[in-house]
């Protein structure tokens, strides 16, 4: 079966098929770097990644560009209010954001463009689109204007007939009814104080949508395989990114479209703007490690809505501490025997793992997959029936799925000296039959974030979630 996905714009599966033989180019809309990125905007890039991930899964090389707003309206605010540079302000978000990505276990893109160091490139498209008539100015500022491209709304299924003449916005977001010009260019005013650029246009500086059409263009080309993002970037941002691309070019921007649905609370998009969010160090700050939010993000399918719940959390570690022991025990496994069933149920977890996931990204289908090979091998292990060949197949399997799923420790880690040291130590206290004091070295292990086991092969440890 084909590699399979919902294209947003022809809102049909569509297989897919890589302008390139091998290739991937990706675009994916990034964070605004005005404040700690919340756990919402974490299920649209742990989406994001897992589509990057299954890609190169299925053997194509990948190119991903994000791209970092560093210039918006909040952020302008927010510089003016504090008094600092604009790069001063955004640079710290912005390290705090790799943070998490790293924690989220999210592959780096090739390219993380920052909107304020590619000014130039958004003049020219601008400048282009002048020429051709698909943008006008106006007090100062330049505008789209949309009813030079009538494939606006092909994206978003908004009605050109909805315009209303002369109907312009120049604020970056807003409302979905709003089928109006946007800017592409905004002229310098009192409110933006100390942030502008001196530029043909003008003095002033460029709206949110120019950024990702200039960037896109000039990292992976006019056209390029998938562009990504929430669901709220469909309408305006994506459908805007669409008509600058394909009126400055005259040709097809992206391929495919790609949007998740949104982490909801209580039935409400978590948003900054509605103050029922959590960031991510909120979260790890109760204790939960990034690792569990990853998986709880990936487990459902990327366009269903997904309700965030602390319940929901702890299930999600449960799973992932789940596969970390499969793969621990599995290592332990000493059989000359191998299982005449096993063969069948690798076979079955290889095939069904990718199934699911060509089939539009059924992560939640792959996942089961996946536990069902744990539960039946699990079984074996427990029968005493498994070899160490299998076992060891067992491990490369489960390796291999986790190229996509993303939630195992990278290696084997090694032990710091001292809590090797404790370790040793506990067990001559248990020798000894000092079980209070071998019981006191466990609870110290444990505020270390170490968790020990004991087997029949000995003592075991693992890094808590
Ligand atoms: P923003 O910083 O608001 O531009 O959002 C960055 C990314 O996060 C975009 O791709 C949004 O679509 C996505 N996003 C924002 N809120 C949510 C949410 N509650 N659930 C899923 N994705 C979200
Ligand atoms: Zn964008």
């Amino acid at each position: 079966m084909a590699l399979r996905f919902i294209n947003t714009r022809t809102r049909q599966k569509e297989e897919f098929k890589s302008i390139d033989d091998g290739k991937v180019r990706m675009y994916t809309c990034g964070p605004t770097i005005y404040d700690f990125a919340h756990i919402g905007n974490f299920r649209a890039y742990v989406f994001e990644d897992l589509l990057r991930r299954y890609l190169k899964y299925r053997g194509y090389e990948v190119t991903q560009v994000m791209n970092l707003t560093d210039i918006d309206d909040k952020i302008i605010r927010s510089v003016k209010e504090q008094n600092i540079g604009l790069k001063d302000y955004t640079n710290q978000f912005k390290a705090a954001f790799f943070e998490d990505l790293d924690a989220l276990g999210i592959e780096r893109a090739e390219y993380y463009p920052a909107a304020t160091d590619h000014i130039d490139e958004m003049v020219e498209m601008i400048q282009k689109l002048l020429t051709k008539g698909h943008a006008y100015k106006a007090d100062g500022s330049v505008y789209f204007k949309i009813s030079s491209f009538p494939q606006y709304g092909s994206l978003s299924h908004m009605k050109l007939e909805d315009l209303k003449a002369g109907a312009r916005v120049a604020a970056d977001e807003y409302e979905k009814d709003s089928v109006s010009d946007f800017a592409l260019w905004k002229g310098w005013d009192e409110a933006d104080g100390p942030v502008f650029w001196e530029t043909p246009l003008g003095k002033g500086r460029p709206g949110w949508h120019i950024e990702c059409s200039a960037m896109s263009t000039k990292y992976l080309g006019e056209t390029f395989d998938i562009n990504t993002g929430g669901v709220d970037n469909i309408f305006p941002h994506h459908e805007n990114e669409i008509a600058q691309s394909e009126c400055a070019s005259g040709k097809t921007f992206a391929n495919y479209w790609m949007h998740c649905e949104h982490l909801i609370v209580e039935g409400t998009k978590m948003s900054k703007s509605l103050g029922n969010f959590y960031t991510l160090r909120d979260i790890t700050g109760k204790g939960y490690s990034p690792i569990a939010v990853r998986y709880l993000l990936l487990s459902t399918h990327y366009r269903q809505q997904l309700n965030f719940t602390f319940a929901g959390l702890d299930g999600a570690k449960a799973a992932v501490e789940r596969l970390v022991d499969f793969r621990r025990n599995l290592q332990a496994v000493d059989g000359d025997t191998d299982s005449p069933e096993f063969p069948a149920l690798l076979e079955q977890a290889y095939t069904g793992f990718q199934e699911c996931l060509d089939d539009d990204l059924n992560a939640s289908g792959a996942l089961g997959e996946v536990f069902n090979f744990v539960k039946e091998t699990n079984r074996l292990m427990a029968d005493k029936k498994l070899s160490t060949s299998d076992a060891k197949q067992a491990v490369e399997a489960i390796d291999k799925f986790d190229t996509v799923i993303g939630v195992l420790p990278q290696a084997e880690e090694s032990l710091d000296d001292d809590i090797q040291k404790l370790i040793d130590d506990r067990l001559a206290a248990r020798q000894d039959k000092d079980f209070a004091k071998a019981d006191s070295i466990r609870d110290q292990l444990l505020e270390m974030g170490i968790v020990l086991e004991d087997t029949a092969k000995g003592t075991v440890w693992k890094r808590k979630l």
